[in-house]
C-alpha cells in the first residue's frame, strides 16, 4: 500500500516549469527518450522523482531533510492550468 501522492506543475519566478509534489519542489534534472528525471530543488537534499514524458509520476526516491515548502508555492509561484 502506498499514499498516493498529489503532484501538479508550478512557473517559478524565474519563468521555470517545476514540479510540486506534496509541496516539496523539484527542478528537471534531465530527460531521456522516455523518462524526465527531477531532483529536490533544496541543493542540500538528495530526494529524486521520475515522470513519464506524459507527466505521470513513476517513482520518488529518499527522504527529505527539510520540511515541505507550501509558502513558496502559494507566494511566488502561481499554478499551471
Ligand atoms: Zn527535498
Amino acid at each position: 500500500m502506498t499514499t498516493p501522492n498529489e503532484i501538479s506543475f508550478i512557473v517559478s519566478q524565474k519563468g521555470k516549469k517545476m514540479l510540486n509534489i506534496n509541496n516539496f519542489i523539484f527542478k528537471l534534472n534531465k530527460t531521456t527518450g522516455t523518462t524526465k528525471y527531477y531532483r529536490c530543488e533544496d541543493s542540500r537534499c538528495t530526494v529524486t522523482a521520475r515522470t513519464d514524458l506524459q507527466d505521470t509520476l513513476l517513482n520518488i526516491k529518499g527522504d527529505h531533510c527539510h520540511p515541505p515548502e507550501p509558502e513558496e508555492i502559494s507566494g511566488g509561484a502561481r499554478n499551471l492550468d
